[in-house]
């Protein structure tokens, strides 16, 4: 029998901004290993930072990694709740001698006088064995006797989170690498309240391309700004679970069960997880590319933008046309939103603006040679079957056989987009349609006939 208590992780946001990469990663790998492990997780809300939680934020984080799959397995537990509780820890401590009222100028309010509470700091060495780094030791000495209340009612981070990872039943801390230099305060605290010490997984630090720790200055760091670009969720998942672990095989294509599965603690790194946003791209495309055309316009649709919409030309069936051919070329939505607005495919809804040379394949002496074969090609859509780009295909190619490939098919492109650069000119018509194809031939004939 094995009688080794469950695994209980935790994940205890401070909501005072808004959900973080790095939190959701961290989220992500207490719930990869409790499930592992067959234990539960909990979430708990570190809101003692009255001046910056916001109610907003807390809503924020819960939704975003509600999102992506993370749940959890109690009722919410916030921190500001609970100011009695820690009142009967403290008072406890002072009660044994391991904590006392102390006197003393406050340090945000020169000239006021409050009451703190400090630890009564035994002067130890401590020393714990961190799953990913080995041992740790520290000198506690030069910490003094650590405030960890502001008064009786107000207590502050290390003793909320040693009184409630005890109360929680949290036998594993996983954390990020920035928290190491807590633990042994904690230690402390823990071993004056006579809590068991869980064990503790501080994580790699997620860095940014010039290594330095990636923060806001490097893009978007808050899981929202990757949402509204049109990340999903599954790639989100995956990416982030690569960010300083590794499966030890070279599968890279992970879902949340897989992960489950391949998760252990001994794959973590030490050394910081470069967050590569080409990867993230990759990763995020390979999902998109498992999505059918109706899933992928109900996935555009999620976040459509009103520059889309409000371009002249642009119509549902014109974008439904053009769909397919798009999703090849963007890894997210934000990237087709500005394809589509600004980018290279400005032309689909809206009129193309182009000089007139383009419009002259390289083997012609002149711009003018393409107007016999800009108007047959006219001739031959007009009576075409629009309704397949194999069928428009169909009826020019012989076209093309008759005059010449670049010859027809160079003007013909540049007519209809405006470019040198396209998705080719049987594409361009069918979403385009008729009448819009045979517009633009004609706005290139008078361009060239001027
Ligand atoms: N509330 C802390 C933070 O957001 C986490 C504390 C911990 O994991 O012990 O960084």
């Amino acid at each position: 029998m094995d009688n080794k208590p469950t695994v209980v992780t935790r994940i205890p946001p401070s909501p005072t901004g808004h959900l973080h990469i790095g939190t959701a990663r961290t989220a992500l790998f207490n719930y990869l290993f409790a499930k592992k492990m067959g234990g539960t997780m909990v979430f708990r809300s570190e809101d003692t930072d009255k001046a910056r939680s916001t109610k907003e934020f807390e809503d924020e984080i819960v939704a975003g990694l509600q999102w992506l799959g993370l749940s959890w397995d109690n009722d919410i537990v916030r921190q500001s709740e609970r100011a009695s509780i820690y009142r009967t820890y403290l008072e406890k401590m002072i009660a044994t001698g391991t904590a006392y009222l102390s006197e003393e100028e406050s340090k945000n309010n020169p000239g006021e006088i409050v009451t703190v509470v400090r630890l009564v700091n035994p002067n130890k060495t401590i020393t714990f064995t961190d799953l990913i780094r080995g041992e740790i030791t520290f000198d506690t000495t030069e910490l003094g006797d650590i405030v960890i209340a502001r008064n009786i009612d107000d207590a502050l981070y290390h003793f909320t989170v040693v009184v409630d990872d005890f109360e929680m039943g949290v036998t594993h801390v996983m954390r990020g690498e920035d928290h190491i230099p807590n633990t042994p305060r904690q230690i402390l605290i823990q071993e004056a309240i006579g809590a068991p010490r869980p064990q503790y997984a501080h994580l790699p630090l997620i860095l940014a391309t010039d290594r330095s720790k990636m923060s806001k200055r490097h893009g978007a760091v808050s899981l929202s700004e990757y949402r509204q670009a049109g990340y999903t969720k599954e790639a989100i998942i995956n990416y982030l679970a690569l960010l300083g672990w590794n499966p030890g095989t070279e599968q890279e294509l992970f879902t949340l069960p897989e992960l489950i599965e391949a998760f252990t603690i001994d794959h973590i790194h030490k050394a910081g997880a470069v967050f590569d946003i080409k990867k993230f791209q990759w990763f995020n495309r390979e999902y998109l590319n498992k999505l059918t055309d109706e899933d992928f316009s109900k996935y555009i649709a999620e976040d459509f933008p009103t520059q889309l919409s409000d371009l002249p030309q642009y119509t549902t069936e014109r974008l439904a046309r053009a769909l397919p051919t798009i999703r090849e070329r963007i890894n997210t939505r934000s990237e087709f939103h500005e394809f589509t607005t600004v980018g290279e495919y400005d032309y689909l809804f809206a009129i193309p603006h182009y000089e007139t040379e383009i419009l002259q394949w390289k083997n012609d002496a002149a711009i003018k040679d393409a107007l016999p074969r800009l108007q047959k090609a006219a001739e031959t859509l007009l009576g075409a079957d629009f309704t397949a780009i194999e069928a428009i295909k169909s009826v020019l190619w012989p076209l093309t056989e008759s005059l010449g490939r670049g010859e027809v098919l160079w003007p013909l492109r540049v007519a209809l987009s405006g470019k040198k650069q396209s998705p080719d000119p049987f594409t361009l018509a069918f979403i385009l349609g008729r009448e819009e194809t045979l517009a633009r031939i004609q706005t290139a004939c008078d361009k060239i006939s001027v």
